[in-house]
């Protein structure tokens, strides 16, 4: 096992970390990668985290994006054009920048909300900063949007705990309802899939970050309805605070 497959990803076990101490492994054109951090690489519809990677010496490099290299949990931090690359081994506190990552969180918890208010397979999604959207393959059909409004606030407000579990894929292959999402395919691997268990209302697959109660989504609306070809609606979402 190299290092890189070591890497920890913390986002994916905590995703309310904010800093970490870490070590530089590598540094070259393609990105930084540490032996641990907090960054969560772009996946899944969420975008990846920015933040900065501070040194012992208090110099900082701005990270304006993070992927996935090679694999699921090895993480790519983009530096900022131009900047200084660090040299392997170097001691470094990686810190995300926290108030966009929780807006994400916020938002993309909420994406699970509405795909147990709507009916039909999910063919895409994003989540932006503030807002996000799904795609759902839906014939002609009259959504609601007042009434999906009303039902993702409800949800909100009773606040139900969010949490993620692990099952083995047999539990997975044995109920094809959890996966709801064509366009994603969920993170598995060693026998056991990652899922999002939001209690008594929707449970699926998940690789991204999550805020641990629904309450804290706080409130939302359907922006726009738009119909995106014959079997495709695509409902956009918004914070309203
Ligand atoms: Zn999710």
């Amino acid at each position: 096992m190299n290092d890189d497959a070591m890497a920890e990803a913390l986002c994916r076990t905590d995703g309310y970390a904010r800093s970490c101490d870490a070590v530089v492994t590598a540094a070259g054109p393609d990105g930084i990668r540490l032996d641990r951090t907090v960054f969560y690489p772009a996946g899944g519809g969420q975008p990846g985290d920015t933040g900065v990677l501070r040194f012992a010496d208090g110099v900082e490099i701005r990270i304006v994006d993070a992927v996935k290299a090679d694999g699921p949990d090895t993480v790519l931090h983009i530096p900022a054009e131009g900047s200084t690359l660090p040299a392997p081994g170097m001691p470094v506190t990686a810190v995300i920048d926290w108030d966009r990552r929780y807006r994400l969180m916020r938002m993309h918890t909420c994406l699970h909300l509405l795909c147990a208010l709507v009916p039909g397979e999910v063919t895409g999604g994003q989540v932006g900063d503030g807002k996000g959207r799904l795609d759902f393959n839906l014939p002609e059909t009259r959504l609601d949007k007042d009434g999906i409004t009303a039902g993702l606030n409800r949800l909100i407000a009773e606040d139900h705990p969010v949490r993620v579990r692990w099952i083995t894929d047999e539990e997975l292959a044995a109920k094809p309802d959890l996966v709801r999402t064509m366009s994603v395919k969920p993170p598995s691997g060693a026998g056991r899939v990652r899922v999002l268990d939001i209690e008594g209302v929707d449970l699926q697959p998940c690789g991204g970050t999550h805020v641990s109660r629904t309450g804290e989504i706080g409130p939302v609306e359907v922006a726009k309805i738009e119909n995106k070809g014959r079997q495709n609606r695509r409902i956009n979402l918004a914070f309203k605070s």
